[in-house]
């Protein structure tokens, strides 16, 4: 069974049932795997034949057997991956491929409901209701909510910046109610993501059951890997063993983790492009060397990519032999060369991703919203800058669906993009939220008085 420990290592390893549960270490550091479990060419081969939720199930398996019986394990995936996955082609070798079918149209839904199916088996083993707190720069919130919504012992708290995120996206969170509260803060999503942070550190709160959905918790990056391996799958030789590259616009970084983990479990991945907005800090670390965090973080129309420090950063400096505690200090630089090796991190300006969306749309016929653009984007300036990996598998991932942007899509384009089902009506259903300072210790009592036993 594979145990976990925290990257400021201050704390005994865990199993995956803790480390769920937990969300973040006690020493505040985030948990990594102690080992990464191989995936073989042989299991590349045979998952060409399968779909997502099978090789969702092969791949997830190697973390959850010995917490989740594998009969469970399945039937989760089964249930949790019951939309398509679509790998559009772009060109010969560039692909898109779109992670924006779940429910709430956006990748957040790949994790959110497996997690959420994993807590419920959990909970069951509890004895006293469990509470979610999660902090949302758009998406996050809206996925979390649905996937958790009217699970028994389970009630959800969501912060979300108010002014930054889009009608749409709030709507997807404010109209579910029930055992989902909502709370709009007056403030950025660093300063959400702060008071979750908190919260958790919290000796005051130490007797309510807390845990996070947010990507602090590892249980939001292990489904993160499964459409890494997907992709790969579908589209490269994969007897030949040849690598691809993958382009992920980020934000928390943890979209991107879910490709380290899977390169780390054997994929072939020849570079992964790390795709940011103005929020630049990443890209200028890997030039330098050296960490600044960005604060307050830019706000760029890529909205849920406004993070002027990267919760996940610490997990991927561990991968590469150094030390980042949960300051932002870097206390041991990582392996710089192996870094910049694996990833390639780029910022592209608001001007660059509306020029990419009018220009995909205007050679292509595909419509991209400002995250995937960016993505994509990143992957043309890569591509640039390395005329050698042109001939190379590319797949850049498209993180949401266009008409969560709608006020983008029109000014930029001057099209109303097409409204998939799941977000129909959601314009008439009643909203129901609270608007709050970032006070902390406001925050604090509200919770001790909501949750406390
Ligand atoms: C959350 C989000 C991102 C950024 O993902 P990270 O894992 O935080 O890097 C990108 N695009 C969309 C649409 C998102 O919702």
């Amino acid at each position: 069974m594979i145990r976990y420990y925290s990257t400021n290592r201050s704390v005994p390893e865990v199993s995956l049932d803790e480390v769920l549960l937990k969300g973040q270490a006690a020493d505040s550091g985030l948990y990594m795997p102690t080992s990464f479990p191989p995936v073989t060419p042989e299991d590349f081969a045979a998952w060409r034949e399968l779909d997502y939720a099978d090789i969702a199930f092969s791949v997830l398996r190697r973390f959850t057997a010995g917490v989740f019986d594998d009969q469970r394990m399945k039937q989760l995936c089964r249930d949790a991956y019951d939309y398509d996955v679509p790998i559009e082609p772009v060109d010969d070798h560039r692909h898109i491929m779109r992670l924006d079918r779940g429910p709430t149209a956006s990748f957040k839904d790949f994790a959110a409901r497996m997690m959420a199916r994993w807590m419920g088996l959990l909970v069951e083993r509890l004895d006293r209701e469990l509470v979610i707190l999660t902090a949302t720069s758009g998406d996050t919130g809206s996925a979390v909510a649905h996937a958790y919504q009217g699970v028994d012992g389970i009630r959800v708290v969501v912060l979300f910046p108010i002014d930054e995120v889009s009608t749409r996206q709030r709507k997807q969170m404010t109209t579910i109610g029930g055992n989902v509260t909502t709370i709009g803060i007056d403030g950025q999503f660093d300063d959400c993501q702060v008071m979750v942070k908190r919260a958790f550190a919290d000796c005051d709160l130490a007797n309510i059951q807390l845990t996070s959905a947010n990507s602090i918790n590892i249980g939001r990056l292990l489904p993160q890997s499964v459409y890494y391996f997907y992709a790969y799958a579908k589209l490269a030789r994969c007897g030949e063993n040849e690598p691809i590259v993958f382009s992920v616009p980020s934000g928390n970084f943890g979209d991107m983790m879910g490709a380290v983990i899977a390169k780390q479990m054997g994929l072939p991945v020849s570079r992964i492009v790390v795709a940011t907005n103005a929020n630049d800090e990443v890209p200028e670390f890997l030039r330098s060397g050296s960490y600044e965090k960005i604060a307050p973080s830019r706000v760029c129309i890529s909205n849920a990519m406004n993070v002027g420090h990267p919760s996940n950063l610490a997990r991927l400096v561990d991968v590469y032999g150094g030390w980042m505690d949960e300051t932002g200090t870097l206390r041991e630089s990582p392996d710089l060369d192996s870094l910049r090796r694996d990833i390639y991190a780029v910022s592209v300006s608001d001007d660059r991703t509306r020029e990419t969306i009018r220009d995909m749309h205007g050679r292509f016929g595909l419509i991209l919203e400002p995250h995937g653009a960016t993505g994509w984007a990143g992957l043309t300036q890569y591509l640039e800058d390395h005329p050698d990996a042109r001939e190379r598998t590319a797949v850049s991932i498209e993180t949401a669906h266009p008409a969560k942007f709608p006020e983008e899509i029109q000014a930029t384009l001057g099209v109303d993009p097409a409204v998939p089902d799941s977000l129909k009506g959601i314009e008439e259903r009643p909203e129901d939220y609270a608007t709050e300072t970032s006070d902390y210790p406001r925050f604090r009592d509200w919770l001790a008085k909501t949750f406390a036993p």
